[in-house]
């Protein structure tokens, strides 16, 4: 799913420019969630793109879609899904329209973003907390996902 959904960006989106290895992650412990919940795969991909934030959007929840993504069966946001591709940032841009926050508003308080962020996008500078990745990686607490 993982290279079916790189191609796919390369071809929707622009040129694959990094490519992150894969992260193991468990799942956050949700109340009511299911034991048992598999744990996440997460990489990041660096992307030379001319589409505007909403288009590069569109075409990623499209991509989504096409691997087989059907939010409506979605029971527990957050539960097990075969892909989710997220917009982590772009450039130094910020954006909050409705249905798009570049960066990602939970990119910095996640460890499975930062960490493979470090490997393709170390030099990456948060463009309001003013910070680069591994910065951002020191001031998490122990215990974040
Ligand atoms: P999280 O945002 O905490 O990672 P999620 O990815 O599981 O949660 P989804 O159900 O996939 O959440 O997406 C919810 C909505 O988030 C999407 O419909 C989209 O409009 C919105 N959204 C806002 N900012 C972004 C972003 N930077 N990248 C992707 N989606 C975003
Ligand atoms: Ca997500
Ligand atoms: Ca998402």
């Amino acid at each position: 799913t993982f290279k079916r959904a790189a191609d796919a960006i390369g071809a929707a989106v622009g040129r694959v420019v990094a490519t992150s290895r894969f992260y193991d992650t468990l799942p956050l412990v949700l109340p009511g969630a299911a034991e048992g919940q598999p744990s996440y795969l997460n990489a990041v991909i660096v992307v030379e793109s001319a589409l505007p934030p909403l288009s590069m959007l569109a075409a990623l929840q499209q991509i989504e879609r096409d691997l087989g993504r059907d939010r409506a069966s979605e029971e527990v946001r957050w539960g097990p899904r075969i892909i989710d591709l997220d917009i982590v940032a772009v450039g130094d841009l910020t954006l909050s329209v409705p249905g798009l926050t570049i960066p990602h508003p939970e990119m910095h308080k996640r460890r499975f973003v930062l960490e493979p962020m470090l490997e393709v996008a170390a030099e990456w500078i948060h463009p309001t907390l003013h910070a680069d990745v591994q910065t951002l990686l020191d001031a998490l607490p122990v215990d974040a996902p």
